[in-house]
């Protein structure tokens, strides 16, 4: 068998013995090659779990239903891309769907809860707040690979929410990731990578390095000065287009230091 490279439309590319992802076809500037849908099964299961259905995409969606039973859909956040498709996707297979908020509950599983272990398609599946990209922002951990959604990518750094996203829950989720140690990495967008413990040293060391910019802006700039101030000071490295990603960055920043 030869391992198919990411990114790989609208075909399942297994991952790990476990997890094999079907990556949709919605590339963009905040989702990279695309939304990266988890198709999860043990050893001998007929069932599987899904993952973030993804976008309300048609091609997508009709791939998911086709792959085989699914006995349980976790949404691993609020964001379109991950949850727009979810109602095609009960609509075609009756899926149960889980959650943290109630908005995206489906059929009769109930929230999701920190801790929780779940039992299903022959798997065990630790769910894990990681609040920061959004507040509702899960990861779930597998005996040998860690799903993270959009808490860590599989390339670039993530985006703090601007309607309740917090750079203090997003650093403190990254300590409790890079406390599980040595495990791979299947991200909601993006390649997946090799070494947790190695990918949020670097997204801590990263958020540091920001906030120190941040402060030496606030230094020249003065204590009062906007986050699109700082933009244009300190992503002079960072393509223009990514800006006003950047102003919200520099924003929760501005709240980290400023709270
Ligand atoms: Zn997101």
């Amino acid at each position: 068998m030869t391992a198919s490279q990411h990114p790989a439309y609208g075909l399942l590319r297994p991952v790990t013995d476990t997890a094999s992802v079907l990556l949709c076809n919605n590339p963009g500037l905040m989702t990279l090659d695309g939304t990266n849908t988890w198709v999860l099964r043990g050893p001998g299961s007929d069932e599987m779990v899904v993952l973030d259905p993804g976008p309300d995409d048609d091609e997508h969606i009709a791939k998911l239903a086709e792959l085989g039973t699914i006995c349980l859909v976790l949404i691993s956040h609020k964001h379109g891309d991950h949850t727009d498709g979810i109602d095609m996707l009960v609509d075609r297979t009756g899926a149960v769907v889980r959650s943290v908020g109630s908005g995206f509950l489906r059929g009769l599983g109930g929230p999701l809860t920190d801790g929780e272990v779940i039992d299903a398609a022959g798997l065990r599946i630790t769910v894990m707040a990681t609040p920061g990209h959004t507040a509702d922002s899960l990861s779930f951990v597998l005996d040998d690979a860690v799903l993270t959604a959009d808490t860590v990518l599989g390339r670039g750094t993530t985006v703090i929410d601007s309607e309740d996203g917090s750079l203090r829950d997003y650093m403190e989720s990254l300590r409790r990731l890079h406390g599980l140690g040595q495990r791979r990495v299947l991200p909601g967008h993006g390649p997946e990578l090799d070494d947790l413990e190695a990918v949020t040293a670097m997204y801590l060391a990263h958020r540091e390095e920001r906030l120190d910019q941040v402060r030496g802006a606030l230094r020249e700039l003065g204590e009062d000065a906007t986050a699109r101030q700082i933009v244009e000071h300190v992503y002079t490295d960072v393509d223009e287009k990514l800006w006003d990603a950047a102003e919200w960055s520099v924003q929760a920043q501005l709240d980290y230091l400023r709270s």
